[in-house]
């Protein structure tokens, strides 16, 4: 089964989330849960926590389908000791807030370089920022996501997200989230049968379908290899609809939150629809 949902507002609450995913028709969503402009955030209090659940249930909405992602804030890749040490700080908190509210993964950028050190040099301290986090937490699965590469982002090869699992001590809590718009402006090739089979088994060669937790759905405004990361609307990018139709027609991309990131979320109960019309 796919399970299909977009990012939606968490505003007033994370207890809305879920009900604004059901207002769009999602099976499935992502959120914040404080605001991804902030380092510090107060805790979820009790009775949030206790309406996020119930309104998660009446959204018929599994927790295996809510996929959070961390601030924009967090480099835990950060070549300079202190910043690096205050973001994993404030991930170790993202972390706690999804263990409080009972859900399985956290989703992330790995980190950027800032030119100041090499690739492999950012790719360990990364490594070693998750296994710091996942010493002194529990249940949450961390989901790196592959980017675009613009700047000094890492993750935008394969062999990026490789290294960096390669380096976790606890495999069973590490994951990844493939999106569509990163992948095909970090050069991966989407738009017909042949190159979507061919980034899908260089995925599973380097990195292995084991590792998928999610993926989120985005067209691109990006030309193909341009390491520019500009999301579009489903169909309306230079992606179209062909590699949503892969996805949707391939059971590697069963029972995984399938997240649009699109831009207009006046379309999202729209390209939802569609999505579900290739399944
Ligand atoms: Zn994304
Ligand atoms: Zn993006």
């Amino acid at each position: 089964m796919k399970f299909i949902g977009a990012h939606v507002s968490a505003a007033g609450g994370v207890s809305n989330a879920p009900l604004n995913a059901m207002k769009i028709g999602a099976k499935a969503f992502a959120l914040f849960t404080k605001n991804q402009r902030q380092w510090k955030a107060k805790p979820i209090p009790e009775e949030e926590v206790q309406k996020f659940k119930e309104n998660l249930s009446k959204a018929e909405i599994k927790t295996e389908h809510v996929l959070p992602h961390d601030s924009y804030l967090i480099n835990l890749g950060h070549p300079v000791k202190e910043k690096r040490e205050k973001s994993l700080n404030a991930f170790i908190d993202e972390v706690k807030r999804c263990e409080i509210l009972g859900l399985k993964y956290l989703n992330f950028h790995p980190g950027s370089h800032l030119r100041q050190i090499s690739e492999i040099e950012c790719i360990r301290l990364i490594a070693d920022s998750i296994n710091r986090t996942l010493e002194i937490t529990n249940n949450i699965t961390l989901v790196l996501e592959n980017t675009a590469g613009q700047g000094s982002n890492i993750g935008y090869r394969f062999e990026h997200l490789a290294e960096i699992i390669d380096l976790v001590e606890d495999k069973t809590r590490i994951g990844v989230c493939l999106d569509t718009c990163h992948l095909f402006a970090a050069g991966y090739d989407l738009r017909t049968k042949e190159v979507f089979e061919e980034t899908m088994e260089k995925f599973n060669s380097i990195i292995g379908f084991q590792y998928l937790k999610g993926m989120h759905l985005n067209d691109a405004k990006s030309k193909f290899a341009s390491r520019v990361d500009r999301h579009h609307s489903i169909g309306k990018g230079n992606l179209g609809f062909e590699p949503f139709k892969f996805i949707m027609q391939d059971e590697r991309f069963n029972n995984i939150p399938l997240i649009l990131e699109t831009i207009d979320p006046a379309l999202w109960p729209e390209e939802i629809r569609i999505l579900y019309s290739f399944v």
